[in-house]
């Protein structure tokens, strides 16, 4: 396991960082077991007060911690400065809502008795998170749990090290009590032995489904609480009476931001027959207007792919499906000899479920389109798929595009705007998406003893 921060743009090896030994791995579940402890005795408003200087941290030097995304990962430099800005928004609303959320709540009397609950810290919760966007990822889970007393360790990807280090430098400047967080360079046997910790209640993971059912195995093996955040082949859906041009516009988004690397990247394309032509030539006409190139070229609007590997991945997986069927409407494979993780758009038809790589995530800028005559097949082709995170709607008739909503087998749907995530909203995915909820009330109530009491006066 290496942990190593390499331009994607480039390839230039920038730093590499030492795996965390035993030692530290011990050190920092005995902090954070103590922060867990004091946090008991801690009137919240103190941690909220934290909080609010973590999020003044990021947002008075947004500048320095937005270029470890692009140069880690190879975010955007515009892209890296709305993440920084996000994951201070994140903080904040915590910050500002936390506690009322777990103010105790009284439940109907029963039994001619009283009852309510509290919300109880439990421990140590370890959060595995992806390099895709990596501090709101991370910020998700600590916000939260540091609100409700939790500690947080991280084992952050092997690829975003700079980014690990740079939250646990931006804690540490906030004023965070010791064990509060913690990241450590973990091997996937560690991440096993902190799973298994009698300290440790709690594992968040968000990543691929892969990555999920393995850790997700070792939390049920050790009977911890765990959340999953995994991948997805959210649909994209136009239907016949959309605004054809804004519904264009926001489908490029959706598929080209963050280089396609988003769990809720619209993936597939589902439009109406009637305006589907014109539909398609409005989204060839928006992907021409992306350049990829250096992300911290003010300049640039598509960022190259996390690494060489990221790349390779992509391109092995548009071969299959090409092999196995689909056809090419736009764009080319990318010669990828070339140096650099960059990968031009494409946009791809003709999937059908015997293609051997029918609802596989496409991760990066590679769209299917799909044709459709009615509601019927749009909600068939939706959830023909083993996952369920997200997806879009776009329509005139909102009635009708609610009730489409309300039949696709997802966690979270948007109409008339592409999907993105908001402190305030639960998110989360089902089926082979994962389970649980981050943000909103939710996000605080995962890792909680939801603790009931009954009495008599
Ligand atoms: P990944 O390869 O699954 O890695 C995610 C994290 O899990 C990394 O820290 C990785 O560490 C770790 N990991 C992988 N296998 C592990 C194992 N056996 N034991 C312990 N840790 C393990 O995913 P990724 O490529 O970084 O991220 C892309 C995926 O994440 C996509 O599928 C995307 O859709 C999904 N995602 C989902 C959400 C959501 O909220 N639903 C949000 C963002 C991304 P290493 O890097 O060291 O391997």
């Amino acid at each position: 396991m290496s942990y190593q921060a390499v331009n994607p743009f480039n390839e230039t090896l920038i730093k590499e960082f030492s795996n965390a030994s035993n030692q530290e791995v011990e050190d920092a579940l005995t902090q954070g077991y103590e922060f867990y402890q004091a946090s008991k005795s801690q009137a919240a408003s103190e941690r909220e007060q934290l909080l609010s200087q973590l999020a003044d941290e990021f947002e008075n030097n947004s500048e320095y911690y937005a270029k470890f995304l692009s140069t880690n990962m190879g975010k955007l430099i515009g892209q890296a400065r709305n993440e920084v800005k996000s994951n201070v928004a994140i903080a904040r609303y915590y910050a500002q809502h936390g506690a009322e959320f777990i103010k105790p709540k009284t439940f109907p009397d029963v039994d001619k008795s009283k009852a309510y609950v509290e919300y109880q810290s439990t421990g140590i919760v370890l959060a595995v998170e992806p390099w895709n966007f990596p501090y709101t990822q991370v910020m998700r889970v600590v916000a939260p749990n540091f609100i409700l007393g939790n500690a947080v360790v991280l084992k952050h990807a092997g690829i975003v090290p700079e980014c690990a280090s740079a939250f646990e430098e931006a804690c540490h400047k906030a004023g965070w009590p010791k064990g509060a967080f913690k990241n450590l360079f973990l091997d996937y046997d560690q991440v096993d032995a902190v799973i298994a910790d009698s300290r440790v209640q709690g594992v968040a993971l968000t990543g691929s489904d892969g990555a999920g059912r393995k850790v997700a195995a070792s939390a049920g093996k050790y009977l911890k609480q765990s959340s999953m955040e995994l991948g997805g082949t959210d649909v994209f859906v136009v239907l016949a009476d959309a605004d054809i041009k804004r519904a264009a516009k926001e489908a490029a988004e959706a598929r080209l931001t963050n280089a396609g690397q988003v769990c809720t990247a619209a993936k597939r394309y589902l439009v109406a027959a009637d305006i589907y032509d014109q539909f398609l030539t409005q989204l060839k006409a928006e992907f021409d207007t992306y350049k990829l190139g250096d992300p911290l070229d003010e300049n640039t609007t598509l960022a190259p792919l996390s690494s060489k590997a990221a790349q390779k991945k992509l391109y092995e997986q548009t071969e299959k499906v090409i092999a196995g069927g689909s056809q090419v409407l736009y764009g080319e494979l990318t010669d990828i000899s070339q140096p650099g993780a960059g990968f031009t758009p494409m946009i791809l038809t003709g999937m059908t479920t015997d293609n051997p790589m029918y609802d596989t995530e496409l991760f990066g800028p590679v769209a299917q389109i799909y044709k459709v005559s009615n509601d019927d097949e749009i909600v068939a082709i939706a959830n023909n798929s083993e996952h369920g995170l997200g997806g879009a709607i776009y329509a005139t008739d909102i009635d009708h595009a609610r009730r489409l909503a309300s039949q696709i087998e997802t966690g979270q749907l948007s109409i008339n705007r592409r999907m993105a995530s908001h402190s305030e909203v639960p998110f989360g995915g089902i089926k082979d998406s994962g389970y649980g909820r981050e943000l909103s009330h939710y996000g605080i109530e995962v890792f909680a003893n939801i603790k009931a009491i009954t009495y008599n006066d």
